[in-house]
């Protein structure tokens, strides 16, 4: 599949229902989300694999996954309302997604530890919770040995150091999130947010 349709393709999925601020429940813009998951795919990091998108919200990615051939997409989040939109945007597409509630620390201990080839996932940058997304690295390179992320573009060097070797970052494409009024203090209808997509490759 082309990269403008899977862009189309995922542009007519829905977004969160009642997005949490605690939780930062932003939606992964269709560009990007078609940005990341057609890169993996040129790396042959999606065709054929058993990929896991972790803190799915409503399915952009996995679903995404599915279109450009994934054997198995696995979704896991915590929130019921964003799963079952997930749910329902899966169904639109036609593809087959295991979605999951689970919180992304608790996979091995709910039996759900994989394995999988390739992690795709968009975190919480850690705006309301400082840190947030470490969690999801260490879930992430635990649970597979390919790890594509969306990072904001000040905060990868400090992603780089809290690897601490574990993983090497071995691509970093910039790319742009732009942000739409989502909370009460949002300023701005759009902001434009610059980010990162890294590939992390486990040693
Ligand atoms: N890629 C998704 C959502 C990105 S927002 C989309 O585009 O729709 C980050 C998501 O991580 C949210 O849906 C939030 O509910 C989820 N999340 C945050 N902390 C989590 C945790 N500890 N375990 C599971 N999911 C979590």
């Amino acid at each position: 599949m082309k990269l403008r349709q899977l862009e189309m393709a995922l542009e007519r999925l829905e977004g969160f229902p009642a997005p949490s601020p605690a939780l930062e429940q932003y939606r992964t813009p269709a560009v990007l989300a078609a940005r990341l998951l057609h890169h993996a795919w040129s790396r042959g990091d999606i065709e054929g694999k058993e990929v896991l998108d972790l803190g799915c919200g409503t399915g952009v990615l996995a679903c995404g996954a599915m279109l450009l051939s994934a054997r198995r997409a696995v979704g896991v989040d915590l929130d019921p309302a964003a799963l079952a939109t997930a749910e329902k945007n899966a169904g639109r597409l036609g593809v087959a997604v295991t979605f999951l509630r689970a919180d992304i620390s608790d996979l091995a201990k709910i039996g759900e530890a994989g394995p999988y080839d390739t992690v795709v996932m968009n975190p919480p940058f850690g705006a309301q919770k400082p840190h947030a997304d470490r969690p999801f690295i260490d879930a992430a390179l635990a649970l597979a040995p390919t790890v594509y992320g969306i990072f904001n573009a000040g905060s990868l060097r400090f992603v780089d150091a809290y690897l601490a070797g574990r993983a090497e970052v071995t691509e970093r494409v910039a790319a742009r999130f732009p942000l739409r009024r989502t909370f009460r203090f949002h300023r701005d209808d759009v902001r434009e947010m610059a980010v990162e997509i890294a590939r992390m490759v486990r040693r």
